[in-house]
């Protein structure tokens, strides 16, 4: 949801699961901005965070425009969390003074930005009001996550996520499946497995790697560098990491690039989801969406 009229530059990104919040942009662009599988923000524009007035002001005239029909916002672009958290923590509080009915607040966040501001400065966001945050985790095994350029280990990846739980703000981590190609899949999911039964958030959002324009990981497809799985090896992994997982989470594919829509609440509904799984094994790879190079 967005008011007409407010400031947004660049593309808009936010995760299907804020399809209904608010959006008011916090920040542009992505501070990292080096994941080899991601276009979003490669064309620009460079990182920068708005002012914390010009904020404020986007949230009285969309509090004008919507009043209480906001129940839930979201601070896009990429890594919000990166804004010094006293500034982020303001932002939090103004709206929800503004937003009479708002229930929730949330932002992307990468680990390392996490792990850089401590469990201290979480949990002052969190009593300001920060309620969700989103964190690309795409794999936890250190080999892809150095090559994909992810910017954060394995290790970084549990602490970061530890930490936001701890702080009590509920947390989504998203799982790149084939994220690490055919030469690296037994890995790419059992160190998956091994962060998230560390951290235990509370959703697992599952995506599916589909190369993208202008990437630098689509050269390597190219070159036969990195070889992307098939329709069933994606589906061996989604099957190994839902029977590896030892965590009270809610699992779900809410994306478009899956084969499948697994998702469940864990550890009660693990049967049903292989289920799905087992099903879906059983289809022939053509029946499944061809792999193409994404623009978007
Ligand atoms: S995946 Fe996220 S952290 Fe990586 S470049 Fe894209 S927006 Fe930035």
């Amino acid at each position: 949801m967005q008011v007409p009229g407010l400031k947004y530059e660049g593309p808009v990104y936010r995760p299907p699961s804020e399809a209904s919040s608010l959006l008011i942009q916090a920040t542009v662009g992505c501070p990292w901005n080096r994941c080899t599988f991601c276009m979003v923000y490669k064309k620009g524009p460079k990182f920068r965070i708005r002012p914390v007035e010009e904020i404020k002001m986007e949230i009285e005239i969309s509090a004008a425009f919507l009043g209480d029909r906001v129940r839930t916002l979201f601070f896009p672009s990429g890594n919000s969390i990166a804004i010094p958290t006293r500034e982020l923590a303001e932002m939090c509080r103004f709206a929800l003074e503004t937003f009479p009915r708002l229930e929730r607040i949330t932002v992307y966040g990468s680990s390392r930005f996490i792990v850089k501001k401590g469990l201290e400065e979480m949990k002052e966001l969190a009593d300001a009001g920060l309620s969700r945050i989103h964190v690309g985790l795409e794999s936890g095994d250190d080999v892809v996550l150095d090559r994909v350029r992810k910017g954060s280990t394995a290790a970084e990846q549990v602490e970061a996520g530890k930490m936001t739980m701890e702080a009590g703000i509920e947390l989504s981590e998203y799982v790149v499946l084939g994220l690490g190609g055919k030469g690296r899949t037994r890995e790419h999911i059992a160190g998956t497995v091994n962060v998230l039964n560390q951290i235990n958030p509370d959703f697992i959002r599952l995506r599916t790697f589909l190369p993208k324009v202008k990437t630098p990981i689509l050269k390597e497809i190219e070159s036969g560098e990195f070889e992307v799985l098939s329709p069933h090896e994606v589906l061996y992994e989604v099957r190994a990491l839902i029977e590896g997982l030892d965590v009270a989470s809610r699992v779900t594919s809410d994306h478009y690039t899956n084969y499948v829509g697994v998702g469940g609440q864990l550890p009660d509904e693990r049967d049903k989801m292989l289920a799905v799984v087992d099903e879906a094994l059983v289809r022939p790879e053509s029946s499944f969406r061809s792999l193409y190079v994404g623009t978007e």
